[in-house]
């Protein structure tokens, strides 16, 4: 280690749908999937998009026959949020633990990852995975202690179905994750605010162009502009443009990293292997 609290890396970075064409590519096609890697080397997935299969892939490598304990902390259950769970190989080995949270999103979590496996959408089931699992959800306003004096924070966002965003918190070193999330509404707006407070890393739905959002109204997503007003608003030092709209290619998220930039300096729009290091 480096001296880093935490250490950040985006393993999928796209909204909705993976989008593995050629175009894409600069930014990446895999479906959110954020690791965050604390001090004591213990591995906080935000996420289980496409993103976490090789992301299950380098924990095999690097645990070199040892076990495998890691945290999966669930946005919600839409696709492009668990789709990469049933690839994750760690999953598969006896040895090795997963402990899957939530945000009180009204749906149970461990039936809903069940649901994902069950007959006739996956040839394995569930119960069969070897690994030693749990499943908890946590109350709003509640946190979790991870090793080395790490706490995770749900709060909810404004999305169809319900969505919970995690602030992260080591040591004075704040992470905040915000995906799936549609602004517009005051009391989830706030919501966001408050717990954004002085972030050090924003990481925020920025699906649509301003324009594009005027069509895409109620569809659960915000803008990169509204990620700017937010950032700004909560003193967040570092802003990271999340949640890519599956028709984005390369040049339009270039265009999109530069406008934002503009109004934000510090901001990047995450691109697959991107690290950050607090
Ligand atoms: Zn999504
Ligand atoms: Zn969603």
């Amino acid at each position: 280690m480096d001296g880093a609290q935490l250490r950040l890396k985006f393993w999928g970075v796209r909204g909705s749908t993976p989008t593995p064409q050629i175009e894409n590519l600069k930014f990446g096609g895999n479906t959110a999937c954020v690791e965050v890697r604390t001090a004591a080397n213990e591995c906080i997935i935000l996420d289980g998009g496409s993103g976490l299969r090789a992301l299950g892939q380098t924990l095999l490598q690097e645990s070199a026959g040892e076990p495998i304990n890691t945290r999966i902390f669930l946005t919600h259950f839409h696709w492009d949020h668990i789709q990469g769970i049933p690839f994750f190989s760690p999953m598969y080995l006896p040895r090795n633990h997963v402990q899957f949270y939530s945000g009180s999103t009204g749906r149970p979590l461990q039936e809903t990852l069940e649901g994902q496996m069950s007959k006739p959408y996956f040839p394995i089931d569930f119960g069969q995975v070897a690994a030693k699992r749990d499943f908890q959800q946590i109350e709003n306003g509640g946190c979790i202690k991870a090793d080395g004096d790490v706490y995770i924070r749900p709060f909810p966002l404004n999305h169809p179905q319900g969505a919970s965003g995690y602030r992260i918190e080591c040591n004075g070193v704040v992470i905040v994750y915000a995906t799936d999330y549609e602004h517009g509404i005051p009391e989830y707006d706030n919501i966001l605010l408050e717990y954004s407070q002085n972030a050090d890393i924003l990481i925020c739905d920025a699906q649509y162009t301003p324009a594009e959002y005027e069509t895409h109204k109620g569809w659960g997503h915000s803008t990169w502009e509204n990620a700017v007003f937010v950032a700004r608003e909560a003193k967040a030092d570092h802003l990271i443009l999340f949640h890519h709209d599956p028709n984005h290619d390369d040049q339009a998220m270039m265009r999109i990293a530069q406008n934002a930039r503009i109004q934000f300096e510090n901001t990047t729009a995450a691109w697959e292997g991107f690290v950050a290091a607090l």
